[in-house]
């Protein structure tokens, strides 16, 4: 018998309609995961290089047959379908998935580092993941709630409740 893994899968989209690629995005991962939720939409200010258009970001969590490396390529390979602008063959990508979890597995591989390394970090990932898992441990025992409470969360506006994906 298989049995699916939970993940969680960070979506962040910040060229072209960034709405409608998010949820092509998540229609593309219902095909490799089964009963996907996604949490509520939110809008982010960029950070690092902040002359570009903000982000939306989200997260979803869905339970896969896929290992891990056959998840990432999988993300990858929409990330790739989708990230091509009508004129812009290999420009800038329009989606970034990341994997965020993978079961309560802790991945340390060259292509695959499972907990994402910076999702501790970014209110823009912990605010969504704690919609749809406040109550989640993390492998190295902390909580995702509690995490939020010491991220920054000022540039984070909340735009639209998890219907966005339906
Ligand atoms: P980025 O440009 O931020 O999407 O990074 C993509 C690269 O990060 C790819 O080469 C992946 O192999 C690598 N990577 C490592 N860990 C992860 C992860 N947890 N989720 C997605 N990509 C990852």
């Amino acid at each position: 018998m298989n049995t699916k893994v939970g993940v969680f899968l960070g979506l962040g989209a910040n060229l072209g309609d960034r709405r409608a690629t998010l949820r092509a995005a998540v229609r593309r991962i219902r095909e490799v995961a089964a009963d996907v939720r996604v949490s509520s939409l939110y809008e982010s200010a960029p950070w690092g290089v902040t002359d570009q258009p903000a982000f939306l970001n989200a997260v979803a969590r869905g339970f896969t047959d896929l290992p891990p490396l056959e998840l990432l390529e999988a993300m990858q390979s929409i990330e790739g379908e989708l990230g091509r602008l009508p004129g812009t063959r290999w420009g800038p990508r329009a989606i970034d998935i990341d994997i965020l979890l993978y079961g309560a597995e802790s991945i340390d591989q060259p292509r695959l580092v499972v907990p994402h390394p910076y999702m501790t970090q970014r209110g823009f990932v912990l605010r969504p993941l704690a919609d749809l898992a406040a109550g989640l441990t993390l492998p190295d025992g902390s909580l995702v709630g509690e995490l939020l409470t010491t991220v920054d969360q000022s540039d984070l506006r909340r735009v639209e409740g998890p219907e966005w994906a339906e």
